[in-house]
């Protein structure tokens, strides 16, 4: 069986995750994707709920299962019996770090490759990051997220209020 992981922080899915998730699916037989079980700090979004949107957005892909992880992506591909990361590529500044990252895993894990997909064009601009910006402030998302993860940045952000600018990295499309 050709496995392969798909990871990241996905906080929350775009689009854009779900265009390579959905493109990987059909490259390999089986595809996890993998969600970094990173400390709630700095995320809108706990590990748990960033599990439940992603496994709602890609529940019509029956080779792809989503499970959160710990410590080396490369650890977690081993134990997942997949020899192939799978990463997505929008603009050349994505590349300077997904070179960085696949040439330290292939140095820690030589048997495994990383794999690149480029993005759908209507998603170069598209991420998490600026889907929570805009969400934040009123914006409209739906053409940026599915439609139960847009419900849930409006309600965590009905929610937060005030707080709200502590969980976002401010990208800034205001100035
Ligand atoms: P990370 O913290 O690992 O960057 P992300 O959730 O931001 O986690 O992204 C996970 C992967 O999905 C990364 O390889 C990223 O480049 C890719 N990705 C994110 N948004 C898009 C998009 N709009 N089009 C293609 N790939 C994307």
């Amino acid at each position: 069986m050709n496995a392969a992981i798909y990871p990241g922080t996905f906080d929350p899915i775009t689009n854009g995750h779900v265009d390579i998730a959905t493109r990987a699916a059909a490259l390999f037989d089986r595809v996890i994707v993998a969600v970094y079980d990173r400390p709630l700090k700095n995320l809108l979004f706990s590990t748990e709920e960033r599990v439940e949107m992603i496994r709602e957005a890609l529940k019509e892909l029956p080779n792809v299962t989503v499970r959160a992880y710990s410590g080396l992506t490369v650890n977690f591909a081993q134990s997942e019996g997949a020899r192939v990361i799978v990463r997505g590529l929008r603009v050349l500044s994505d590349f300077e770090l997904e070179f960085q990252m696949a040439l330290t895993n292939r140095n820690l894990a030589p048997g495994i490759d990383t794999v690149c997909l480029i993005t759908s064009q209507e998603y170069a601009f598209l991420s998490s990051s600026i889907a929570k910006e805009i969400a934040m402030v009123g914006g409209c998302v739906d053409k940026m997220v599915p439609p139960h993860v847009a419900v849930a940045l409006k309600d965590r952000f009905r929610t937060l209020g005030a707080d709200a600018g502590d969980k976002v990295a401010i990208v800034s499309l205001r100035d």
